[in-house]
């Protein structure tokens, strides 16, 4: 072969002595280059053992041993004859058993010397093999082997473990030729971690257990380091070089801005308008996370830095997850900046063609103060006049390259991304290392408990008495069902099927309205604005309400097929009531169907507190689906397990700090493969911004 054809990480799965069809299979798990393979780990390792002495067989597992025959026997039975034979050595006797065996007899006989191969079981404290592989050996020769331990690789139906086994095996020193030291000997040495060439052998093929456990130490090292890197260098390139416009503030316009709110601000609430104030009156631009409970009064903080940004003449964008929830907040926003200057408009792809070009045009020419949409409206054909802050709500899914795409050309606005679920302290290390936190910790006065009670379904009448009794004491209810299907045109049918039934049955005699995903935003705001008059008593809804929606005298939420939410949704949906000066419940109406959802309606009945379900949702589901499956843009890990890796966590965030202040582009020769690394992950762009 010449010399260029040395394969390299790149190399095709199907150039390595794979075939065609094997080679579609490991394309199925994502192995698709030599690379692809060597990174592809085991999932745990099992043991093949070398020869040992009787007296030290362990039982269930296959084991060699030696030793002479000192006894035979064949014993016929109707169902065919057993032959029996004992081996012993100076540590003890084995029995051995082979079945329909007769072809053994004048074959073993007492006086020969065997090695003998089987699964051990034990009768009767007495070791015996069935049908073991045997040999004769002469009294002399030499022991078998060391304990292998075998890599078992997490396998499908056409790909055994063994068989990955195998290719790894014939190719792992090709690869190990192409993997490249990330960082300089005396930081490894300082963590006391092996070289990734040691790791990579190590972790498939350990001599020793330890081994095997230091190479997933350095690997896993590995990838936090790679995340934090990618961090802090997304953060710089949207920092760094980027200026943002200074937004000033006095006296004056903080209390108009304050007049404009029916309440005062909670200490928390102060305390974390003050650090985003802070922020953004700097000429860098502000990256902050500003996490707080369900109903601790994000919104408020939300539309304060906003109505700064607009006095100074700049323009604010609120950007949720899905358009239904950026009619909510258009809907808030709308209602609390009533007889103000202040002009606001609402951007989803439902607004209409023309009106559209009629916002656009106001977004351009800067008449438009605040605009709400999804976050489409920063990537989409919208033009700006000087947007100044952009806040993103509920939003923990935001990946590093958006993060470093959200910056302008060498101008960049400020941002704020708000969350209700709060962000486990191990999370927010990890993914938004790149942040700067404020907490709400504090809800508003009056805020009341509420108390959550799981009914089975065949309980469900219980939930539709109670929210009876609550109307005839003047209060409203919620009841909230499941989004059946992305597009909600099967949402609502159901609510519409719900809505039905229930005017003819259990809620008899009440006044009802619906409201979901299909109606238009006039049609919406109508329907809030009837019940929040209350001339409805009861709403009856999808997860349409689960943000944004404020009616203090509602008391009751009932939540149909409970089982069918995620858990921070339900905390969500509960946050809807408990708003005003009367105790309020949660009716959690739904089976156990699945184990997790057993354990989800456990958990809303047991904690209030948002981050106690933060933390309960992240044991459930894993880093991996707490922020979306594959939407949250953040590459996963492979083996690094964040929610105990908290030490790890913080020693690669130090060293990433450490590594990019002593060459903060990597740009050092001996950081050119940690850099290439880095750029494979995230995108060259974390680079290119620095040397523009
Ligand atoms: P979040 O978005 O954090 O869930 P909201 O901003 O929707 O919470 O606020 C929840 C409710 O609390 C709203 O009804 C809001 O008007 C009210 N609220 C917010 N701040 C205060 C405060 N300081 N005092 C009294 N009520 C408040
Ligand atoms: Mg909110």
């Amino acid at each position: 072969m010449p010399f260029d054809d040395a394969p390299t990480l790149a190399t095709p799965i199907d150039k390595l002595s794979v075939s065609k069809a094997r080679a579609k299979c490991f394309a199925d798990v994502g192995i698709n280059t030599l690379g692809d393979l060597i990174d592809y780990f085991p999932r745990g390792y099992q043991v093949e053992r070398a020869e040992r002495p009787i007296g030290e067989l362990g039982p269930n597992q296959i084991q060699i041993a030696r030793g002479e025959i000192v006894a035979v026997d064949y014993i016929v039975s109707p169902r065919g004859g057993r032959f029996e034979a004992t081996l012993s050595d100076p540590t003890g006797k084995l029995s051995l058993v082979w079945f329909n065996g007769a072809y053994l007899r004048g074959k073993i006989h007492p006086g020969m010397i065997l090695r003998v191969k089987g699964k051990v079981q034990y009768f009767r404290n007495i070791p015996q093999m069935s049908h073991a592989k045997w040999e004769e050996i002469p009294p002399d020769a030499p022991l078998v082997g060391e304990d292998l331990i075998r890599s078992v690789y997490p396998a499908t139906a056409k790909l055994p473990s063994l068989y990955i086994w195998k290719v790894i095996d014939s190719n792992i020193d090709a690869g190990l030729k192409c993997v490249e030291e990330w960082f300089p000997a005396g930081l490894l040495k300082q963590r006391r971690l092996v070289s990734r060439r040691e790791a990579y052998r190590g972790i498939h093929q350990p001599t020793r257990f330890a081994e095997a456990r230091e190479a997933r130490r350095r690997l896993v090292y590995d990838e936090l380091m790679l995340m934090q890197l990618g961090l802090v260098l997304s953060k710089r390139c949207r920092g760094g070089r980027l200026s943002a416009p200074r937004m000033l503030i006095d006296r004056l316009l903080d209390e108009r801005i304050r007049k404009r709110f029916p309440f005062k601000l909670t200490a928390a609430q102060d305390r974390t308008v003050w650090e985003i104030v802070r922020d953004i009156q700097a000429a860098a631009p502000m990256s902050r996370l500003l996490q707080g409970d369900v109903g601790s009064g994000k919104t408020v903080v939300a539309l304060y830095a906003m109505l700064v940004a607009v006095a100074n003449k700049m323009q604010a964008a609120l950007l949720a997850p899905t358009e239904v929830l950026a009619e909510q907040h258009y809907l808030t926003l709308t209602s609390m900046l009533q007889g103000s200057a202040v002009s606001i408009e609402l951007i989803t792809s439902r607004t209409k063609q023309k009106a559209k070009g009629a916002v656009q045009k106001h977004l351009a020419e800067g008449k438009t103060h605040i605009a709400v949409g999804t976050q489409a409206l920063l990537r989409g054909d919208t033009d700006f006049a000087n947007l100044g802050l952009v806040i993103i709500d509920e939003q923990h899914k935001l990946g590093v390259m958006q993060r470093a795409e959200l910056k302008g050309k060498g101008f960049s606005p400020h941002y704020l991304v708000m969350t209700a679920t709060p962000i486990p302290r191990t999370l927010a290390l990890s993914y938004f290392a790149d942040f700067d936190v404020s907490t709400i910790d504090e809800l508003p006065p009056g805020h009341q408990p509420i108390q959550t009670t799981w009914l089975r379904g065949e309980q469900r009448g219980q939930a539709y008495e109670f929210v009876r009794r609550q109307v005839a004491q003047g209060r409203q209810a919620f009841v909230v069902m499941p989004q059946i299907d992305e597009n909600g045109l099967d949402e609502m049918r159901s609510v519409k099927a719900e809505f039905e039934v229930l005017s003819r049955g259990e809620l008899k005699g009440l006044r009802l309205e619906m409201l979901h995903g299909q109606l238009g935003t006039d049609e919406k705001q109508a329907v809030m604005q009837r019940f929040r008059e209350r001339q409805a008593d009861v709403l009856i809804a999808t997860t349409v309400i689960e943000v944004g929606i404020d009616v203090a005298n509602a008391t009751v939420v009932v939540i149909e097929n409970a089982d069918r939410f995620g858990l921070s949704q339900l905390h969500q949906i509960r946050g809807r009531v408990g708003r005003g000066e009367h105790a309020s419940y949660c009716l959690l109406v739904g089976d156990a169907t699945t184990e997790d959802a057993g354990q989800r309606l456990q958990a809303m009945t047991q904690t209030q507190s948002g981050f106690d379900i933060a933390e309960a949702d992240l044991r459930l589901r894993g880093p991996g689906d707490f922020f979306g499956t594959r939407q949250h843009g953040l590459p996963a890990f492979k083996l690094a397990d964040i929610t105990q890796e908290i030490e790890m966590l913080k020693v690669a965030r130090e060293d990433a700090l450490g590594l990019l202040q002593a060459d903060p582009n990597l740009a050092a020769p001996e950081n050119r493969p940690l850099r290439q690394a880095i750029a494979r992950q995230f995108g060259e762009s974390l680079f290119l911004a620095q040397v523009g």
